[in-house]
């Protein structure tokens, strides 16, 4: 079993874009964060995302709205950063309350400052295989760190246990493009799926995406498949742990992405690279500002 490392692999990214950052003359690369409530695992989110921008030399701010924000105000707090010309990407913090849409709100961002990749049009140009949208993160920074660790997925069958908007319906989007790197064979379970223990023991590639701790058993894996864990769970004692049961699981892999440590880094990692290019796109075509 060896260790994919995503620590290492995203302050790697981040020093090759403080490095992009620092060169830049003029006003820096900004991010502009909208927190809604008090949720306390989105407080450290986005309190670990500005602190990346910070050692980045990327730009930062927060707008903490209460909980009891209407969606029209909502709206309107993204329109002015829509058109602020000194704003590169726009991040409202999931989850958000359950009286206002999150579709709603998704659509209302500018697609060219979607540092998450979540608006329709940037969904779609990912299914498409087109180069010029954001990838989300997390599943963007998975597929970087197969392609670091020089892990073959080409031709792979690849077994996604979870099928959200953020993490595996658009990881299977990016893994199943004909591009290399990708071309996987990809299949997607969740809840309603039978035979799970059938579907997962055939991947080569097994990702979790779950939110279940310790959901993933030794059984369920083929042996020296490669594992990839997503999930973030926070047990009574405090404990972070992933949806992989990774004391058990570990020994019969040929790869395996420990919680923490492994997909949470790169996600933060690749929203970086997303805010310099959304930097690049609107700072150098000033029409689209
Ligand atoms: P969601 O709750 O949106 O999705 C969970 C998925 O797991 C659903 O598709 C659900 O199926 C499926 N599922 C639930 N129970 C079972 C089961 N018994 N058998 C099979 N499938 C099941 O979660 P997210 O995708 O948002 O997040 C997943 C995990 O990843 C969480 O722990 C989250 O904290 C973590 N995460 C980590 C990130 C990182 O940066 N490392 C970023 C984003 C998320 P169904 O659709 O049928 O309900």
């Amino acid at each position: 079993m060896r260790l994919i490392d995503g620590k290492k692999i995203a302050l790697e990214l981040e020093e090759q874009i403080r490095a992009q950052v620092a060169v830049i003359q003029g006003r820096k690369p900004s991010l502009a964060f909208i927190l809604v409530g008090d949720n306390a695992a989105s407080q450290t989110y986005v309190r670990a995302k500005k602190r990346a921008c910070a050692a980045i030399g990327i730009l930062s701010t927060l707008t903490h709205l209460p909980s009891t924000i209407s969606q029209d105000e909502l709206l309107r707090e993204i329109d002015l950063l829509n058109r602020n010309p000194n704003v590169d990407g726009i991040l409202v913090q999931l989850p958000l309350p359950m009286h206002i849409n999150d579709r709603a709100v998704m659509l209302s961002i500018n697609p060219e400052k979607d540092v998450d990749g979540f608006h329709p049009v940037n969904i779609g140009k990912m299914l498409l295989g087109e180069d010029h949208g954001f990838l989300p993160c997390t599943p963007h920074g998975i597929k970087i760190l197969l392609q670091k660790y020089n892990i073959p997925v080409e031709g792979k069958h690849v077994v996604i246990v979870g099928r959200s908007n953020i993490v595996g319906k658009p990881l299977a989007a990016i893994l199943m493009q004909k591009r290399p790197h990708c071309n996987a064979t990809v299949t997607i379970a969740h809840s309603q799926s039978e035979h799970l223990t059938d579907i997962t023991q055939s991947a080569d590639i097994l990702v979790a995406a779950i939110g279940k701790a310790h959901f993933i058993k030794k059984e369920m894996v083929k042996p020296k498949a490669v594992v990839i864990d997503v999930g973030i769970n926070r047990l009574c004692d405090g404990k972070i742990v992933g949806d992989v049961d990774f004391e058990n699981v570990a020994p019969i892999t040929s790869w395996i992405s420990p919680v923490p440590g492994g997909v949470g880094p790169m996600t933060i990692a690749m929203l970086m690279q997303n805010t310099l290019y959304c930097y690049n796109k609107l700072y150098n075509s000033p029409s689209l500002r």
